[in-house]
């Protein structure tokens, strides 16, 4: 019998969520507290500049993924990254190196020293670790105790601070890298591992796509505009909710809209909303497990500064060939990177001019986005000038905060996935879905949307 679903949150997990529930017969209502969906996907037009506010691009490698954009009719609409830019660049001794992308590659690269390159062949013969498979470690131990510390520090640690705006030394590597992690687990090393798992697959059905990095026309936002078209769901914005009352078979779902609380009543409820947030939440007639919220609302986040650029393409010396300059820590400057947007995607700059995007902070550097807007921007100015080679001024400039950007998915974060389960299990129709919980990518959002949607289905029928 179809259902009546509340979802609190229309960022993309809240979205994808109500499709997949949509698509199972249900009839979904979405609260959101901000005036907009998509939560950080946000694309913006600025003097002949397409700036993205938070994610750029969208990795597809799950057929899952590639059927779902293909189901929102969105192919038409999909903007590959050019093949020239698939260079990635680190740096190493103040200046961009190109990423070694292919094992022979990998022997005469400048960016690792003879001696982590030899490191890093004898992997294999590098015992694994004893022990309970259970225990949690680092990244930043896991790697060096098989890679070494050079591969730690000069590819690990900067694509790290790229994805997860991260810090190696305090995430899980259970919990960011697992298939690493079982790599080590099943065959005693991560190549190993890498190619018993690739000959397996040979002849094999498997649920891989093939592997396209994208945008949209009209950048990310095409994609959060393309969901809201496609879901019947009410979205009622500047809403958030803020207490959940149970009564009888229901949840009353009481949300504030300006000065006024409304409610309606619902036969399930999805969380959507970050987890610092649930805390700001009353529960009436059923209460989750004592301790359970609090402890949730600890969850760490990393803050993070996105600063776009615009200059002249003449006032850069770097050929920008590439996708983009990640900065490991070790290097000692203030930006964990910069992508190289206009090389990635046409379109996203006037004719002989370049459109760059750089982020600031991290979990390396959380101080630096409590600076000013002027401070931050500087800082990232001065940066790129030095490591792009770039001298005049730029356009313009456009920055963005995230106070809690990404979850970091550190040692000790089961604790959390602990709390989320027990709380499912303690009260009847509440569901978490997030990237607190679900992986930080769009595309591991995407892939479990139907998931979650499989699971409350089930229960509610
Ligand atoms: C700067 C940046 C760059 C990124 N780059 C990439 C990238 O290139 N590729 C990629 O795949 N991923 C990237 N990510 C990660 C990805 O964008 C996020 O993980 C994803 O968008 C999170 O979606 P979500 O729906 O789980 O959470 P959110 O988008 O945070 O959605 C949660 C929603 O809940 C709302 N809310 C809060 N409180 C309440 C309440 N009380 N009631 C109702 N609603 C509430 C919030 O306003 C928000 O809209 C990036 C993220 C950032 C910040």
């Amino acid at each position: 019998m179809p259902s009546h679903i509340a979802i609190a949150g229309a960022g993309i997990s809240g979205l994808t969520t109500a499709y997949a529930l949509e698509q199972r017969g249900h009839r979904v209502t979405i609260f959101e507290a901000n005036d907009h969906a998509g939560g950080p996907v946000r694309t913006i037009e600025r003097d002949g500049y397409r700036l993205e506010t938070g994610p750029h691009t969208l990795l597809v490698r799950h057929r899952l993924v590639a059927e779902f954009l293909d189901e929102l009719g969105l192919e038409e609409d999909i903007r590959e990254a050019n093949d020239d830019a698939s260079t990635r660049y680190v740096v190493r001794n103040g200046r961009p190196v190109p990423v070694p992308m292919s094992p022979p590659d990998l022997l005469t690269t400048d960016l690792l020293t003879p001696a982590a390159r030899l490191r890093l062949l004898i992997e294999p013969l590098i015992p694994a670790r004893d022990g309970d498979d259970a225990v949690d470690e680092t990244l930043a131990s896991f790697v060096q105790r098989r890679l070494g510390v050079e591969v730690l520090d000069y590819a690990v640690d900067p694509l790290v601070g790229g994805i997860f705006a991260g810090d190696p030394g305090r995430l899980s590597a259970r919990h960011s890298f697992e298939r690493l992690v079982e790599f080590e687990e099943d065959a005693g090393s991560i190549v190993l591992g890498a190619i018993r798992s690739k000959l397996n697959s040979i002849g094999s059905e498997d649920d891989s796509a093939p592997r396209r990095l994208l945008s949209f026309d009209g950048g990310m936002q095409t994609l959060v505009d393309r969901l809201v078209d496609r879901i019947d769901a009410d979205i009622h914005f500047n809403s958030p909710v803020r207490k959940l009352r149970r009564d009888d078979d229901d949840w009353r779902v009481i949300y504030q809209r300006g000065n006024a609380r409304r409610g309606d009543s619902f036969d399930a409820v999805v969380l959507t909303m970050p987890t610092h947030t649930l805390g700001t939440l009353e529960w009436e007639n059923a209460r989750p497990p004592a301790g359970a919220i609090d402890e949730l609302t600890t969850l760490p986040y990393a803050p993070c500064c996105v600063v776009s650029l615009g200059f002249e393409r003449r006032r850069v010396g770097h050929a920008l060939d590439g996708f983009g300059v990640l900065v490991p820590k070790v290097e000692n400057f203030h930006i964990l990177g910069s992508l190289f947007v206009s090389s990635m995607f046409d379109a996203t700059a006037p004719d002989d001019h370049v459109n760059l995007t750089v982020f600031v902070g991290g979990a390396r550097q959380p101080e630096l986005t409590e600076r000013s807007d002027g401070d931050i921007c500087e800082l990232a100015l001065h940066d790129v000038r030095r490591l792009l080679d770039i001298d005049g001024a730029p356009q313009f400039t456009h920055l963005t905060r995230w106070k809690r950007a990404i979850p970091q998915y550190e040692v000790g974060h089961q604790v959390f996935l602990d709390h989320i389960d027990d709380i499912e299990r303690a009260l009847p129709q509440i569901y978490f879905a997030g990237n607190f919980r679900d992986g930080i990518g769009l595309p591991n959002l995407m892939q479990q949307a139907p998931e979650h949607a499989r699971r409350i289905d089930e229960a509610l029928s």
